[in-house]
């Protein structure tokens, strides 16, 4: 029999565990529900909604072709010992997943408990798992990309009893607390194509303007990246459809801009893949010295929107409860805490993690890095708290639609965060602290044992296409 293990890829077409698992229309379909990875680095309840919701969809799919969802609760290592006790003369097959560096011990632990023969590990983005080499990368990335896309899988003949909840039965269980989660992004492959979809068809257009200013990225960024992250939809298939799209579209340039972006999806899961201690250590070793005393009490409020910047705050409270904001926002909130409240990223990244429902650990981590001037190999940015509100809320609207008390207050006063005894007390002096910050990175990089690392580094995980990363902000 085939035993077929989902991990985050929780979709039925172009799924090659599951294609190719249904060959022989003899298998079954298992999610491992681990407590403890989901308490694990940046994990959280609203990531675990999305993927239920994908899980419930897919199971309704699998029922169609005489399948179903069950569910092992425990670890991947505790279930490896389960299919031993309860199985024989079977084949496992699973899609390849980076993710933290709980998950990647226990699946470890997990296929070295079976033969070679046993276990059969697809793809799943377009990542190099076996010969890493920087300099083939980005042919064999197209290569993946290309391939046809894999269809629904075999009806199945399996009928065995076997001694796992049905999921079903665990969905009825509400392990998590749904009442905070309202406005979080819905899971799913139907909900992925419709975003995908209406973004090729209309919302794209003017998509490389709008997608800097938090209110109009909402609807015009394509809104992918949770069903990317917990594969309701291939990347294989975004792809081609962009493909598509390209064709016809009225809005080349828009989704030529998309199409960089796909790469760089996989271009930094890449890193993490390559160097999993890049979860805990920065790229470039010399900086992890740079920010050693930790804050709590800075941290907290920098992560609960409470730091006296009008913008900045509504930023974080827009993200605590839709569980996304842009990009730009993203780099902004992440250099605040590493440039102007100087604490080390280790700490921050999983908080701030916690709250995306697209965490994808190799894009978070490389860009908690990059944002944080740890990498060693882009130039450091660090953006202006006054300058991002000025720019990309300049009537204000957004932030009072997100902060009310401020709904009377001088559009000036609220971009200048002068609002003394209205609102709160700002934490520091985002001017001194990025100069004072900005002479320590920069002394630090004039060292030439620091410049021979970087190269080390770029070696490593620099894109051969440098000119445009380091642009990219
Ligand atoms: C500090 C920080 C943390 C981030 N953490 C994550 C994360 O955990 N998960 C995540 O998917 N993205 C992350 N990003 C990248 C980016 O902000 C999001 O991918 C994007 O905002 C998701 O919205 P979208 O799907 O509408 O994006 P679109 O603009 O529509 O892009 C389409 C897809 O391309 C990929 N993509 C877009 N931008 C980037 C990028 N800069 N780097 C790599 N891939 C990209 C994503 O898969 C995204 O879904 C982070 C950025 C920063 C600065």
């Amino acid at each position: 029999m085939d035993i077929i293990l989902l991990q985050r890829d929780l979709r039925l077409i172009d799924n090659p565990a599951l294609f190719y698992g249904s060959k022989k229309r003899n298998y079954c379909v298992i999610y491992v529900y681990d407590k403890n990875y989901w308490k694990s680095y940046g994990r959280s309840p609203r990531q675990l909604k999305f993927a239920i919701d994908c899980l419930s969809e897919l199971d309704k799919n699998l029922k169609r072709i005489n399948s179903k969802v069950f569910i092992h609760e425990g670890s991947f290592e505790s279930l490896g010992v389960v299919i031993k006790r309860e199985f024989s003369n079977f084949n496992i097959h699973l899609n390849h997943c980076t993710d933290n560096i709980y998950h990647r011990e226990d699946i470890k632990k997990f296929i070295k408990s079976f033969n070679d023969n046993e276990i059969k590990i697809y793809d799943n983005f377009g990542l190099q798992l076996k010969e890493f080499n920087r300099d083939t990368w980005s042919r064999d990335w197209n290569k993946i990309m290309s391939k046809p896309l894999l269809e629904i899988p075999e009806i199945s003949n399996f009928n065995k009893k076997i001694p796992l909840q049905e999921f079903k039965d665990f969905e009825k269980k509400n392990i998590i607390e749904k009442h905070e989660l309202d406005e979080i992004q819905i899971g799913g492959e139907k909900l992925a194509l419709e975003l995908l979809n209406s973004f090729f068809e209309y919302r794209a257009d003017g998509y490389r303007k709008k997608m800097s200013c938090p209110n109009e990225a909402e609807t015009s960024c394509s809104r992918l990246s949770p069903h990317i992250a917990f594969g309701s939809i291939s990347l294989r298939k975004v792809y081609q459809s962009l493909s598509d799209a390209l064709i016809t579209s009225n809005f080349k340039n828009d989704l030529y801009s998309f199409k960089k972006r796909l790469h760089w999806h996989c271009h930094f899961i890449q890193k993490l893949e390559t160097e999993p201690e890049l979860e805990y250590k920065s790229m470039h070793p010399h900086c992890d010295k740079l920010r050693e005393i930790e804050d709590k009490e800075l941290i907290e409020k920098w992560i609960n929107g409470e730091t006296g910047f009008p913008f900045l705050d509504a930023c974080l409270i827009y993200l605590r409860k839709t569980g996304w904001i842009n990009f730009r926002m993203r780099a902004m909130i992440m250099s605040f805490a590493s440039y102007n409240l100087w604490q080390p990223w280790q700490l921050t990244s999983p908080l701030l993690a916690e709250l995306f429902t697209d965490f994808e650990p190799g894009i978070h981590i490389s860009q908690v890095q990059m944002q944080s001037g740890v990498t060693g190999i882009n130039l450091p940015r660090i953006y202006s708290v006054y300058k991002q509100s000025f720019d990309q809320d300049p009537s204000a609207e957004w932030i009072k639609s997100i902060i009310p008390s401020l709904k009377k207050i001088d559009l000036d006063l609220i971009h200048n965060a002068e609002l003394k005894d209205i609102y709160l007390e700002k934490i520091v002096d985002p001017k001194k602290t990025a100069a004072k910050a900005r002479e320590s990175v920069w002394s630090m990089r004039k060292n030439t044992e620091f410049k021979k690392l970087a190269k080390e580094v770029f070696i490593k995980h620099g894109s051969r296409r440098t000119q445009r990363f380091n642009r990219m902000r």
